[in-house]
């Protein structure tokens, strides 16, 4: 095999393996921060039987699945959203280095990737928390931010940046923040969220205002066909509003590596047929 497919394929198992490392650890911060727990102190705790976790049992992936989804201790099953979290952060990291920085070997590992995995983190954080509690917590938008900077850090070094560049940014930051803002001063904040506003800001400065606004779509469709779904599987009406920040993050996530090229496909378009 070409050596260099073969490096980028074994760098890309490593950040594999990296990412559903830290995805773990994901799942201690979407357990314990909406219930205000200090994520640094204690053990892992099964939550059925309390008994101690150890490093077997803490694994990424492997864990659950030689563990067949049930605790060793008291065979209480565990839930999905452990080997999913896992996975999704491993890939999502694999994803970044390939199609964010230009991963080819060695090249690709910068400080770019560092921000773009700290964003993708976040975003799969605010997905799982605002689905389960309604909120958003303040140290996931900062956390996008701070992604954010580290992207800025990278094109300043490479040369990348330049007034466009930032500009965009800037833009973004505002473009879909400012539209939320308005829809919340207008509804009295009953239709809009402070938390969705400030991811959208966080967001925006990371993707900037081309694929951000398509994240703003495409997180309205995702919606759409998750409520659909929901009541095709249930078969009747669900009670309660389901929050849109979820579908925010998931489409955010997912224009981080689509949003711009379908936001020029789309202007093509409409070139073509004006
Ligand atoms: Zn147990």
């Amino acid at each position: 095999m070409d050596y260099m497919i073969f490096l980028t394929a074994y760098i890309g198992a490593i950040i594999f393996v990296f990412g559903a490392v830290i995805g773990s650890f994901l799942n201690v911060l979407i357990y314990r921060l909406p219930i205000g727990m200090d994520f640094k102190k204690g053990n892992s705790i099964c939550p059925n039987c309390e008994h101690k976790l150890n490093w077997k049992d803490l694994f990424p992936l492997f864990s659950w699945i030689f563990l067949g989804g049930k605790c060793r201790y008291c065979k209480a099953p565990i839930s999905k959203q452990y080997p999913i979290v896992e996975a999704l952060n491993g890939a999502a990291y694999v994803l970044s280095y390939v199609f964010l920085c230009g991963g080819e070997g060695l090249e690709g590992l910068n400080l770019k990737l560092a921000g773009y995995m700290i964003v993708m983190s976040a975003l799969i954080v605010v997905s799982w928390i605002d689905f389960k509690h309604q909120i958003i917590p303040d140290s996931m938008w900062i956390a996008i931010l701070v992604g954010g900077i580290l992207v800025v850090g990278d094109a300043l070094i490479t040369g990348e940046f330049s007034k466009s560049w930032i500009i965009s940014r800037v833009i973004g930051f505002f473009a879909v923040s400012g539209l939320f803002f308005i829809i919340a001063l207008v509804s009295g904040g009953r239709a809009m969220g402070g938390g969705d506003i400030k991811l959208m800001a966080a967001v925006g400065f990371v993707l900037g205002w081309k694929a951000v606004i398509i994240a703003l779509f495409m997180s309205a469709v995702l919606g759409v066909i998750f409520s659909v779904g929901r009541k095709l599987i249930a078969k009747k009406e669900m009670k309660g509003v389901i929050p849109f920040g979820p579908f925010l993050a998931m489409a955010s996530a997912i224009c981080a590596f689509v949003g711009e090229p379908i936001f020029n496909a789309y202007l093509n378009m409409f070139n073509i047929y004006i």
